[in-house]
C-alpha cells in the first residue's frame, strides 16, 4: 500500500513545485493520524509516483451498493490506490432517471471529509449545492411559524475551518461521485445476492451468475441490505409510523421565505423546508399514518393543504406552490442499532449498518463519515505490512477499531433522530382550554408549559449537540 502513497515524501517528489496533496490529508487535529497521499501533477497530465508504486499486490475491495456510501467509499478506495469494484443493482436509480428524488442536506462534517478524500470532487459537489448553514436554521412552531430554537450551523464550521452546511440535489451528488469513481469501477446491473467469507478471501455472487473474489466486502446496500441479512439474519426495518411526502415549491425569489432550513413542529405531523436556491424550496411533510393507509383520492396536495390547513401561512404557501405530480409519498423506516457492523472480512457502512430517521437530515452525512474513517483504518493497516501478509484477523481488527471510533457518534445521532420523532407525537404548542369559542380564542395564545420547559432545555443542550454534529469527529 505504501506503493501508491508517497508518504510524507514531498521533498523527494520530482514535481514538487506543482505537487498537491490529494486524498487523505492531515486534519486539523493532532489526534488524527497523518495519512498523506501525494499526487504530483505536471501541467495537463497527472503523474503518480511510479517508484513508489512497484508491483505490490493491492488490497482488493468489493462494495455492494452504489448509493452515497458505496460511491464515496469507492472514491476513497480509488484515491488510496486500492483495487475496488462497486456492484450496483440499478444505476438508473442512482442517477435518478425518471425519478426526481430531491436534494439532501450535507453537513459541514461530511463536506470536510469529502474534501479530505478528494478536494476537486468536493469542490464540484459544493459548486452544485446551495449553502444554507449561513442563515436561520432550526425548529419552529408549525401553527405560529415562530422560531422555537435556532441552530448555529456557521460557527462550528468556521472554528473548524470546514465548508458550511448546504443542500444539494441527491442525483447531482451521485452523478458527480459516479463520474469521479468511473463506470469501469461501478458495475451496473449487478445485484449482490450472496457471498462466502473464506479464511483467505471473500467471494461475491451476483444475480446475473457472475462471481468476484476480493480481500474484503463492504455492504453499502442500504436500508434493506442483503449483506446485512446474510451476516446477521433477516430483519424487517422498523416502520416509523410516519409517511413522508416530499416536493419542491417554486417562488419568485423576492417572495422566498428567509431561512436556510426550518423544521415546523406539530402534533403527529411536522414539516421541513430548506432553501435549495433559484427561488426553490425543498420540503418534507411527515404525517403520522398507518403504513398501509390508502393514497388520498383528493390527491396528495389537496390532502396536505387540508391536513396543514391551520398551520402558518409559510407552510401552507409552500404546499400550494408545489405541483401535484412532483409530490412523492413514501413510508419512513429505520433499523435498530447493532453492537457490531461486521464479521470476518465483511463490514457494513451507511444505511446498511444503521439506517436512521431522516427528520434531522443526517443519514447521508453519517454515511460519508463512515467511509472516511473506515478508509483511515484500512490505510493504517496497509502501512503496517505488505498486502500479501494481511489476514482475516488483521481486517477484523481494523473493522473493530473502526466500530469503536464510530459507534458512540452514530448511536447518539440515531437516538436523537428517534427522540425527535417521539417528540412530534407528544408535541403540543398551546393549551387546549374550554369548549367555548371565547376560550378557544384565548387558548390559542397560551403556550403549553411543557413547551416552555422543553424550550429552555433545548436552548442549553442543542447548541452543544449541533456543534458536535457539525464539527464532526477527530
Ligand atoms: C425522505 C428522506 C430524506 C432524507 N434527507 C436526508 C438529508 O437531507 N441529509 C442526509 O444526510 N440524509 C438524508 N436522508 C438519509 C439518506 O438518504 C441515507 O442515509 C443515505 O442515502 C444512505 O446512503 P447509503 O449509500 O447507505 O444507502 P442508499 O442511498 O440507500 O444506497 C444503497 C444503494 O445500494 C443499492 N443496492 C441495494 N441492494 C443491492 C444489492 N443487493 N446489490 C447491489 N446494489 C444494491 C441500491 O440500489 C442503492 O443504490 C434522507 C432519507 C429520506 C428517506
Amino acid at each position: 500500500m505504501a506503493s501508491l502513497q508517497c508518504l510524507m515524501c514531498l521533498n523527494l517528489c520530482p514535481h514538487q513545485p506543482a505537487a498537491r496533496l490529494h486524498g487523505f490529508r492531515q486534519r486539523r487535529s493532532t489526534t488524527t493520524r497523518l495519512i498523506f497521499r501525494v499526487k504530483c501533477e505536471s501541467r495537463g497530465s497527472s503523474y503518480v509516483d511510479e517508484a513508489a508504486t512497484g508491483n505490490e499486490k493491492k488490497l482488493k475491495i468489493l462494495v455492494a451498493g452504489g448509493g452515497i456510501a458505496g460511491l464515496v467509499f469507492g472514491l476513497a478506495a480509488k484515491r488510496s490506490g486500492f483495487d475496488v469494484k462497486v456492484f450496483e443493482k440499478d444505476l438508473t436509480a442512482v442517477k435518478g432517471e425518471g425519478m426526481e428524488r430531491g436534494p439532501i442536506q450535507l453537513l459541514s462534517s461530511a463536506l470536510g471529509l469529502l474534501e479530505a478524500i478528494d478536494k476537486d470532487v468536493a469542490r464540484e459537489i459544493m459548486g452544485a449545492g446551495h449553502v444554507t448553514g449561513d442563515r436561520n436554521c432550526g425548529l419552529a412552531d408549525g401553527r405560529s411559524g415562530e422560531w422555537f430554537v435556532k441552530f448555529d450551523f456557521l460557527t462550528p464550521a468556521i472554528v473548524k475551518g470546514i465548508p458550511i452546511t448546504q443542500m444539494i440535489c441527491r442525483m447531482e451528488l451521485q452523478r458527480l461521485l459516479l463520474n469521479a469513481v468511473g463506470e469501469d469501477v461501478v458495475i451496473n446491473n449487478s445485484k449482490v445476492v450472496d457471498f462466502v467469507d473464506d479464511a483467505d478471501k471473500v467471494t461475491v455472487f451476483l444475480d446475473n451468475g457472475q462471481q468476484y473474489e476480493g480481500d474484503l466486502l463492504i455492504g453499502a446496500d442500504g436500508l434493506r441490505s442483503t449483506v446485512r441479512s446474510k451476516l446477521f439474519g433477516a430483519h424487517e426495518p422498523n416502520y416509523s409510523n410516519f409517511i413522508c411526502y416530499t416536493g419542491v415549491a417554486e417562488f419568485d425569489p423576492q417572495h422566498l421565505p428567509h431561512f436556510g432550513y426550518k423544521v415546523f413542529l406539530g402534533r403527529n405531523q411536522f414539516f421541513v423546508a430548506a432553501d435549495i436556491g433559484k427561488g426553490r424550496l425543498q420540503w418534507y411533510a411527515f404525517v403520522k399514518e398507518a403504513r398501509q393507509s390508502p393514497v388520498s383520492s383528493a390527491g396528495n396536495k389537496n390532502m396536505l393543504v387540508e391536513r396543514y390547513g391551520d398551520w402558518c401561512n409559510e407552510v401552507v404557501n409552500i404546499i400550494r406552490r408545489t405541483q401535484e405530480n412532483m409530490i412523492i409519498r413514501r413510508p419512513i423506516y429505520d433499523t435498530d442499532m447493532m453492537d457490531t457492523w461486521g464479521r470476518g472480512r465483511v463490514i457494513l457502512l451507511g444505511d446498511a449498518a444503521h439506517a436512521m430517521l431522516p427528520n434531522l437530515g443526517q443519514g447521508g452525512s453519517i454515511a460519508i463519515e463512515d467511509c472516511y474513517w473506515l478508509m483511515v483504518e484500512l490505510q493504517n493497516l496497509a502501512q503496517t505490512r505488505p498486502m500479501s501478509d494481511i489476514t482475516s484477523d488483521d481486517l477484523a481488527s481494523a473493522f473493530r477499531r473502526f466500530e469503536k471510533k464510530r459507534m458512540f457518534r452514530v448511536r447518539t445521532v440515531h437516538t436523537i433522530c428517534r427522540m425527535a420523532s417521539v417528540m412530534t407525537s407528544v408535541y403540543q404548542s398551546y393549551l387546549d382550554i374550554g369548549p367555548l369559542p371565547l376560550f378557544k380564542e384565548w387558548s390559542m395564545r397560551v403556550k403549553h408549559p411543557g413547551l416552555l420547559i422543553t424550550n429552555q432545555l433545548l436552548q442549553i443542550a442543542l447548541p452543544k449537540f449541533m456543534d458536535w454534529v457539525i464539527a464532526g469527529q477527530e
